[in-house]
């Protein structure tokens, strides 16, 4: 693949395509942009670019989009420019307090296609497989993925809604018994107890276990992978960009293709002369109808060009760590700001508080989550618990699903001295804290998994 990295005049680095047609598809998305995009252009406008301007300077001068920019500009631009043509919406759990959409026309849903089936495909699925996908909130999404598998030669693809009942929800597997099976680590932690017996010892039907959605702790992946028999395959993406990147059997960075996703690395370290780590922002090449420009996923992450075991020339992609204080809930990204300002609308003038996350027992549903609050507040508990039943986007489906219960605890404001107080504190079972550093020690570069 003929790739490289350009370093531009503010230091950040881009992976791009060499040829001329890669050069020529940037060109006519910046084109594109400007003639279509209000945006987008008034960006353009206010830094003096031009759309016959160098693409790669283009792109290199470009002000990264932040997700306020995606929710509260290009989300509600895009449903107007759409109005009257066909688009699908796929929304997510996004990491605020409000929902993300991204809009999808047909050929924006194709181009994405292909991208998820080539994932696919390198996570070992073949024509004639059974697909079995689990989760436990829309499943739409997963109808977009029956089609990818479809165009691989997936002969039969099922859907498993889970709900806190994991045994009984995931019963018919057995009888479906995937050669493909696709989940979310945190639902796949609270499934496994269930899942671990479903068939002797390595002797599943499983082949290739997708994981996608957040990083998956290695030693839970050594066992699944040796309980079942399978490989484990990480699948990278986001929501804004959909998916972009996937593993192969060398298991050592998700591969994607550079001409179709751009990734810029702001501040970027080189490792070698082929790696480079810092923050990602992704650019769109591939989507036509509703792209973004350098969209700061939130990641940072490693990238490099060098080969791969496996053969294929495309570079590969590793999370390093999120560069938001959050934490996953059931396959749901969450921000601590998010909950911080939730709770404010009741509490006012809250500037701190500490989160804490345990497991709970089967019987009692899926996740504990504590909060750690200055007693002043305890008059308002009821309104409190509120806001969190009801009135963050993310939480309010894992709460009808029974899939997280809420706990206020009440302290002295001593108890919550800046310096002490940690923000947030995760003690469940492969997803906490104490159980990564046990595992891996404290490197960052730890998780060779998607998020
Ligand atoms: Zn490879």
């Amino acid at each position: 693949m003929m790739v490289r990295f350009h370093r531009h005049e503010d230091g950040s680095v881009s992976l791009l395509g060499t040829r001329e047609r890669d050069l020529d598809r940037m060109r006519r998305f910046f084109a594109r942009l400007y003639r279509e995009f209000g945006h987008y252009r008034a960006v353009m406008d206010g830094s003096g670019l031009l759309p016959e301007d160098s693409p790669i300077e283009v792109l290199g001068r470009f002000p990264h989009t932040s997700r306020e920019d995606y929710r509260d500009i290009l989300q509600p631009e895009a449903l107007s420019r759409l109005s009257g043509d066909r688009f699908v919406c796929d929304y997510s759990s996004g990491s605020t307090g409000r929902c993300v959409l991204r809009l999808a026309t047909p050929a924006d849903e194709l181009a994405e296609q292909a991208i998820t089936a080539r994932v696919f495909r390198r996570a070992g699925m073949r024509g004639g497989d059974t697909f079995v996908c689990a989760d436990v909130g829309f499943p739409e999404i997963y109808d977009f993925y029956f089609r990818a598998a479809r165009d691989v030669g997936v002969r039969r693809a099922t859907f498993l809604h889970l709900n806190r009942d994991y045994g009984r929800s995931l019963k018919p597997i057995r009888g479906l018994a995937p050669d493909v099976f696709l989940t979310l680590p945190s639902l796949l932690v609270r499934s496994w107890p269930h899942l671990r017996s479903v068939w002797p010892r390595r002797r599943s039907p499983i082949r290739s276990l997708i994981s996608m959605g957040e990083p998956m702790h290695p030693e839970f992946r050594r066992e699944i992978a040796e309980t079942l028999g399978c490989r484990v395959y990480s699948f990278y993406g986001t929501t804004e960009t959909g998916g972009l990147a996937g593993e192969c059997d060398c298991g050592a960075g998700d591969h994607f293709d550079p001409t179709l996703i751009g990734a810029t690395i702001a501040r970027p370290e080189f490792v070698d002369d082929q790696t480079v780590q810092g923050e990602l922002y992704l650019t769109t090449w591939h989507l036509r109808d509703h792209p973004v420009v350098k969209y700061r996923v939130g990641d940072v992450v490693r990238v490099t060009t060098r080969p791969c075991g496996c053969g294929e020339a495309s570079p590969r992609l590793t999370v390093v760590e999120r560069t938001h204080e959050g934490f996953v809930l059931a396959g749901m990204k969450l921000r601590y700001q998010t909950i911080l300002d939730a709770l404010n609308r009741v509490a006012g003038d809250l500037g701190l508080l500490a989160i804490t996350l345990s497991d709970l027992p089967e019987s009692e549903g899926h996740t504990l989550m504590r909060i750690d609050l200055p007693d002043r507040l305890a008059p308002l508990e009821r309104e409190l618990l509120d806001v969190l039943r009801y009135e963050i986007f993310e939480l309010d489906d894992l709460y009808q699903f029974g899939l997280v219960r809420f706990q206020l605890d009440f302290h002295t404001d001593e108890a919550f001295d800046r310096r002490k107080v940690r923000r947030v504190t995760d003690r469940r079972r492969y997803l906490g804290d104490d159980s990564w550093e046990d595992a891996d020690g404290s490197s960052p570069d730890r998780t060779p998994g998607g998020l």
